[in-house]
């Protein structure tokens, strides 16, 4: 597309320049033969003006023979010796003094009586050249003009005959012949080629020599037959000049060719090509003058200056071109920086959108993550206080085995108080400080008893630190103690002393935790005779695993998939809320631990619980 594009371009700048440089080098031409048919007008007058002046300066000397009485003498008496020495000797002179060709007298038959060439053997005296025109037309004219060729020396020359009368009659011609040698010696140097032809259209006078005697216009048989009679041109060749007429500019005023294949000519100018011919006629003749302007240099000027417009308009083409190629250019450029700006827009506008989504997003998202913390710290708080709501149904249910063993030292710290009054009324201080050091033993115990419950009451934070196992087994059997006590239970408990595994988690919770687990054993043990718990702690591959074992009916399959669940019990109304597995799930969940339960191929339930160890201190 673009390449054919170029190929047009290209053809059109080629036709532009060929017009520009054809339309240059029409008007450069026009222009040029102009002022060459100006110049070449201006030569013809001159030219004109100097053949007359050559002419017109011996047209009178014919008729001055008239005045000469011997001349007179001769024609009455033509055989006289004498006189034709006479006049002989007079033309002699005469030509010699006017320095023209030859002067000569002819009688009225044409007979040449007397010549200024009388001396030289190719003499015309005694010659008849009553063929002659200009004898003819003097004898009937009074004058005579002609352009001939001499029959005796073969010599060119302009021949002016007048008339010589007597009184009343015709006595003979006298005639005058002028070299026009000069003149056109004169015409070679001029710039221009001028010739005159004849009235035969036969060139008589040149610049160029080699276009002297040539024809302007073919001659016919009846003509040639003319000259053979006159002997004009003495029988000369008479080859045809080749001019051919090209373009014809007005009258006188024509372009013409002239054949290289003409006569072959020696000149210091042109003698072949394309000339402007321009052309006169003579006044008082019958010839025509013709100046030859040369073209070739109205030519080689107009070919320049087509040159010049061609190469100008290329120029321009170029420059058009050049022009139009950076436009195209900048074009280009404009469109991609305006596409790029576009897309820069549409970028920023895009971030801009992504942003405010973003910001937005991340608004919502810190709101989601507000309102997560905040569901997590409400969950948090909501398992906090179930924890501690298990705790204190835990206390709850332990409250009547504490109660009745706070009530036996109660009962025992009244008695004894009481006792060791009476022993101190009755003097005897040793049973009283007995009774009293029995008393302080009960209250420590109690104190213990409390204390304990105190400890396991309070609200825990629930964060993980290393918490000694064994020691939290203990405490939480020492809650239960009474409670053990009061079922008989035979308690199994296996710790490695030396080792004691250390775990990851919160003490009170693991309590709380193990509580459950003995609680919930006694309870699935009551009623049976010998009731038997099994504790066992071990550490396992980065746990720390405690088994809670009994031997009572072990886990149904009904319940064994909602152990965990809240509010699921067994129990009758009043003794359990279905809490403390959930709850105790819950609390190793957070530590990172499990806590599953399971029944024993023997007999009896065991939950496992498994928390993370803690490290090496
Ligand atoms: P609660 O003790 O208040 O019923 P738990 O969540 O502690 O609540 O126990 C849920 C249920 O799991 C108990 O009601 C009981 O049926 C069963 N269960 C728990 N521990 C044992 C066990 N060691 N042996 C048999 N069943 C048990």
């Amino acid at each position: 597309m673009i390449r054919s594009r170029s190929l047009v371009l290209l053809l059109f700048c080629l036709v532009l320049v060929g017009l520009s440089g054809y339309g240059a080098y029409r008007v450069a031409q026009r222009l040029g033969v102009a002022e060459l048919q100006a110049t070449g007008l201006h030569r013809l007058d001159l030219y004109a003006a100097s053949l007359e002046r050559e002419i017109s300066k011996y047209a009178f000397l014919p008729g001055t023979l008239n005045l000469q009485q011997s001349v007179l003498d001769l024609l009455v008496r033509p055989s006289d010796g004498a006189a034709v020495e006479r006049v002989n000797a007079y033309l002699e002179q005469l030509n010699e003094r006017a320095g023209t060709l030859s002067i000569f007298v002819m009688d009225t038959r044409g007979k040449v009586l007397a010549a200024s060439n009388w001396r030289r053997p190719d003499s015309f005296v005694g010659e008849d050249l009553s063929f002659r025109p200009y004898f003819r037309d003097a004898m009937t004219a009074n004058s005579g003009r002609f352009f001939g060729i001499g029959t005796t020396r073969g010599e060119p020359g302009y021949y002016l005959a007048a008339m010589l009368t007597g009184e009343h009659e015709a006595l003979g011609v006298a005639v005058v012949k002028v070299s026009l040698e000069q003149l056109e010696k004169s015409w070679s140097t001029v710039e221009a080629p001028v010739l005159v032809a004849d009235e035969n259209g036969v060139v008589i006078l040149s610049a160029v020599a080699g276009w002297k005697f040539t024809t302007l216009r073919p001659l016919d048989d009846k003509t040639r037959a003319a000259f053979d009679h006159t002997q004009q041109y003495n029988r000369r060749a008479l080859q045809p000049l080749g001019v051919r007429d090209i373009e014809d500019y007005g009258p006188g005023t024509r372009l013409v060719r002239i054949a290289a294949e003409g006569p072959a000519t020696v000149s210091v100018y042109p003698v072949s090509g394309r000339f402007l011919a321009q052309a006169r006629a003579l006044p008082g003749t019958p010839w025509t003058l013709t100046v030859m302007s040369q073209l070739e240099q109205v030519d080689s000027l107009a070919q320049s200056r087509a040159a010049l417009a061609a190469i100008a308009t290329a120029c321009l083409c170029m420059l058009g071109v050049i022009v139009a190629d950076r436009r195209r250019h900048l074009r280009h450029r404009l469109a991609a920086r305006e596409a790029l700006q576009k897309a820069h827009d549409e970028l920023e506008r895009k971030v801009e959108e992504r942003t405010v989504d973003l910001s937005a997003t991340n608004q919502k998202l810190q709101a989601e993550v507000a309102e997560r913390i905040r569901a997590e710290r409400t969950l948090r708080a909501a398992q906090d206080e179930l924890v501690q709501a298990g705790k204190l149904a835990v206390i709850g249910q332990l409250s009547t085995g504490i109660a009745h063993e706070l009530n036996q030292p109660l009962a025992a710290l009244r008695t004894l108080s009481t006792n060791a009054g009476r022993f101190l009324e009755r003097g005897d201080a040793a049973t009283a400080r007995a009774n009293l050091d029995r008393i302080a033993d009960l209250a420590d115990r109690m104190g213990r008893i409390t204390g304990q419950l105190r400890n396991f009451a309070r609200r825990s934070s629930g964060l993980s630190e290393p918490v000694r196992l064994c020691h939290a087994i203990d405490n939480a059997l020492g809650l239960l103690e009474a409670r053990l006590r009061r079922s008989a239970v035979e308690v199994e408990w296996h710790c490695p002393t030396d080792d004691e595994p250390v775990a990851m988690c919160d003490a009170n919770r693991l309590e709380q935790v193990l509580v459950n687990l003995i609680g919930n054993a006694l309870d699935a043990m009551a009623g049976q005779d010998r009731p038997r718990l099994e504790l066992r702690c071990e550490r396992a591959d980065g746990v720390v695993r405690l088994q809670v074992r009994d031997h009572g009916p072990g886990l149904s399959d009904e319940v064994q998939p909602h152990l965990f669940e809240p509010f699921f019990t067994t129990k009758p109304a009043g003794e359990g809320l279905g809490l403390g597995l959930a709850i105790s799930a819950g609390i190793v969940r957070d530590f990172g631990g499990s806590l599953q339960g399971a029944n024993q191929p023997d007999g009896g339930a065991v939950f496992t619980l498994e928390l993370p160890l803690a490290p090496a201190p």
